[in-house]
């Protein structure tokens, strides 16, 4: 499909450029043949007023020459103009033809990154999908199921429906635009990392991690405050389900010239170097040799974090050491009175 496209560009150029040059080039043909015919006539008539002596018939030979010269003279024009045309030809073929790859390059991307995601999504959405088919498929041949069983497959189903509620918001999200239409304000970064504390209290309480912070209630940024509690909720989040129990979590921000930096320090299990650069990626999920199969999660939350930051211009990086810890740290921009 690219490659069809790609030749039809280069074709449009091509026949742009080569009319542009034609139209010149008949042009300057034009022009130049008859200012040489003319120059040529004038010529020949200062001679037949001054050069030959009164009363002599113009010499029929000289006249054939000039005639002679004058269709030669165009003749060469005319072929200098026809090699120049060949080499705007062949150059502009080659100028369209990298033109046109490099004005389709970044829809070919977006289109394959499309294809990458639709794909990626396709499948992550097919797992709960089979779950409950082979579940319920399982539930009906069973003619003597007892109540209480029944009872444990819709239970069983209902997770698996959540799980896939929450991909499909989460995908939504992803898709979303990238923020631009968003309502802006000054807001105050205590404000929204207690609310994002309070989304994760069940989850952190559940492992009995404690999360802290130490944040000035001073500290005011600029930004959606939906999308910035939806971004600390995911770290928060993330920083309980790869944690130990009784870990502790800390979160603790400055001002730093015209931004303000978040820093988000949890006691888990740590990032491999190896991962560190793709987790920011749509669906991946690094290797975790430890607890792996227990954690759910379908890698969406740290691209949408990274959606959110860059939506407000600001910047996320983590820094890790296995065994040891992450620290998320994050910089948006400050409120400027
Ligand atoms: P999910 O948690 O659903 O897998 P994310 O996009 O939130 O997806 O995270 C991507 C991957 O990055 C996770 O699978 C996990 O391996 C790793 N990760 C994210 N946050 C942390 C953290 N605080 N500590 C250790 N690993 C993390």
């Amino acid at each position: 499909m690219f490659h069809s496209a790609l030749v039809k560009l280069t074709f449009l150029y091509l026949i742009v450029i080569m009319t542009i040059s034609l139209f010149f080039c008949i042009t300057l043909y034009q022009v130049s043949t008859s200012e040489i015919g003319r120059g040529m006539r004038r010529q020949q008539t200062i001679f037949e007023e001054f050069g030959r002596p009164q009363g002599l018939a113009p010499n029929q030979n000289m006249v054939l020459e000039r005639e002679k010269q004058i269709a030669e003279s165009n003749r060469r024009i005319l072929w200098q103009l026809v090699y120049t045309n060949i080499i705007i030809l062949v150059t502009g073929g080659a100028i369209s033809y990298l033109f046109a790859r490099k004005t389709l390059k970044p829809i070919e991307e977006a289109h394959e990154a499309q294809s990458r995601f639709t794909a990626d999504a396709s499948h992550e959405l097919r797992s709960p999908l089979a779950a409950m088919k082979t579940e319920i498929e399982v539930a009906l041949r069973d003619k003597n199921m007892k109540a209480e069983e029944a009872k444990n497959v819709l239970e069983s189903n209902l997770e698996e429906i959540e799980k896939l509620s929450s991909l499909t918001s989460n995908l939504l999200e992803l898709t979303r635009n990238n923020g631009n239409g968003l309502k802006k304000e000054k807001l105050g970064l205590k404000v929204l990392i207690d609310q994002a504390s309070k989304n994760v209290s069940k989850a952190a309480g559940k492992k009995a991690i404690t999360v802290n912070d130490s944040i000035d209630p001073n500290l005011v940024i600029i930004g959606h405050k939906g999308s910035l509690v939806q971004l600390f909720t995911i770290l928060l989040d993330n920083g309980i389900k790869y944690s130990d129990h009784q870990k502790k979590i800390e979160i603790t921000a400055e001002k730093h010239g015209h931004l303000i930096v978040t820093r988000i320090k949890d006691e888990g299990f740590g990032i491999k170097e190896g991962d560190l650069i793709h987790i920011f990626d749509r669906f991946y999920r690094a290797d975790l040799s430890r607890s792996r199969d227990k954690i759910d999660g379908y890698g969406l939350g740290l691209s949408i974090a990274k959606k959110i930051v860059d939506s407000h211009n600001g910047e996320i990086k983590v820094e890790s050491i296995i065994g040891q810890g992450s620290i998320f740290v994050i910089k948006l921009p400050k409120y400027i009175k």
